[in-house]
């Protein structure tokens, strides 16, 4: 069997395994590295080769793939990783980094359960930096950090290991003073990044390396150690020793939540109809046998299958030929294509279980905001809103 065949298959396995994924996006400020974080996780998951990831060229080189009518969405990917001896799935939405830059983040979140939010080391948190938190925030989406361009400090500003680790702490510091003062009911709730615990991850996307502290438990890798790979210009053997997707998809896998826990407290932070109605017991417990519950995120042209209308599915399964509601229209519409995204390309899966994030086709009706159901009368989702807010400034 191919190697992408075989993807497939480890990728449909999981996808009814609601305790193997996790939903996650990546956000950042524009230029903190997010698009190299992405094409690097492309290449550790097998997507792309591993000399491409990083160079920012899997973006640039859908020249190929769009003569032969695949649909390039690097924005949307699902990739398997081995932690623990065990597989997870993991779906990640990239969110656009310049275009109606709020509103497209807010989307994305509603579709995910975790954030993995990206700072420059050298630059800081930055204003798109606190929007982005705080609409993962909002949405009851939790964080974990990853600390970019850990390779600037040390080569660039000649920092000392010392000095490095002071200005890592501050900065983790920082982080957690915005999620204290954005959202103090979370904040109690313990959403704090900790690099003690691993909710912290530090590196550098361009050289494809990253270290957190159940890494260096791992790897015997000590932050003295990246330091001098570093100063002595061997990014390689660090790359090696401590791949970037290792490090990332670890912390993502052991802190943030799994769809089913995650459900049970955003339903209530996005659905305000009756929780204890089957549809909202449902959604709670992520049950694929309950009524169809999906909440369309973005909306795509796809040359040969029509628009593609990306979403969250919450509740139920997804099956080709299913009659669904829109909400907002009286219309009923027909499910064709159900598909997830690997890689750069659309699939078309038989079906599709709650708790992932699916591609489908056939929603005449859909904007994205749509809640399509198979429960006439349902209560929509909230809509997506994005508020700018004034930033906030903490000593
Ligand atoms: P985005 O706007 O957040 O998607 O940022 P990009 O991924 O496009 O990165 C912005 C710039 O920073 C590019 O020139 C990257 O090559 C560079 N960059 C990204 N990550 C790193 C890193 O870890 N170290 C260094 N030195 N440069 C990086």
């Amino acid at each position: 069997m191919g190697k992408r065949k075989q993807m497939v298959e480890r990728v449909t396995a999981l996808m009814g395994n609601p305790e193997m994924i996790r939903n996650i996006g990546i956000v950042a400020h524009i230029d903190h590295g997010k698009t190299t974080l992405s094409d690097n996780l492309l290449g550790g998951a097998g997507m792309i080769s591993s000399e491409l990831a990083g160079k920012q060229m899997f973006m640039d080189s859908d020249e190929e793939e769009q003569a032969r009518g695949i649909t390039i969405d690097a924005s949307n990917v699902s990739m398997v990783h081995s932690y623990d001896g065990k597989e997870y799935l993991i779906n990640l939405i990239d969110t656009p980094g310049h275009v109606d830059f709020g509103g497209d983040v807010t989307r994305a979140m509603r579709a995910v359960d975790g954030a993995v939010v990206v700072v420059d080391a050298v630059e800081g948190t930055m204003p798109q930096t606190e929007t982005v938190l705080r609409q993962a925030l909002r949405e009851y989406v939790r964080p974990v950090l990853f600390i970019n361009k850990v390779d600037r400090l040390i080569n660039e500003l000649q920092v000392d290991p010392q000095e490095m680790q002071v200005r890592l702490g501050k900065l983790i510091d920082h982080v957690n003073k915005l999620i204290k003062n954005m959202n103090p009911e979370r904040y109690k709730q313990g959403w704090r990044v900790d690099a003690a615990n691993g909710s912290v991850a530090f590196g550098s996307a361009l050289y494809n390396w990253a270290i957190s502290v159940p890494m260096m438990q791992k790897t015997g890798i000590s932050f003295g150690d990246v330091y001098n790979y570093c100063t002595n210009g061997d990014m390689k053997t660090l790359a090696q020793k401590c791949p970037l997707h290792e490090t990332l998809n670890d912390m993502v896998i052991s802190h943030l939540p799994n769809p089913v826990n995650a459900q049970k407290e955003r339903v209530k932070a996005i659905w305000h109809g009756d929780k204890d109605s089957p549809i909202g017991k449902s959604m709670n417990e992520a049950d694929p046998k309950g009524d169809l519950a999906f909440m369309v995120t973005d909306i795509s042209m796809d040359p040969h299958a029509g628009e593609v209308a990306t979403g969250r599915l919450f509740s139920g399964t997804l099956t080709r030929g299913l009659e669904v509601y829109t909400s907002g229209s009286a219309k009923k519409s027909r499910i064709q294509q159900v598909s997830i995204f690997m890689g750069p390309e659309r699939l078309e899966v038989e079906n599709i279980p709650a708790g992932n994030i699916a591609a489908v086709t056939g929603l005449k009706e859909a904007i994205v905001g749509s809640t399509i159901t198979t429960l006439e009368g349902m209560t929509p989702f909230e809509s997506i809103r994005h508020v700018s807010e004034p930033v906030i400034t903490v000593s």
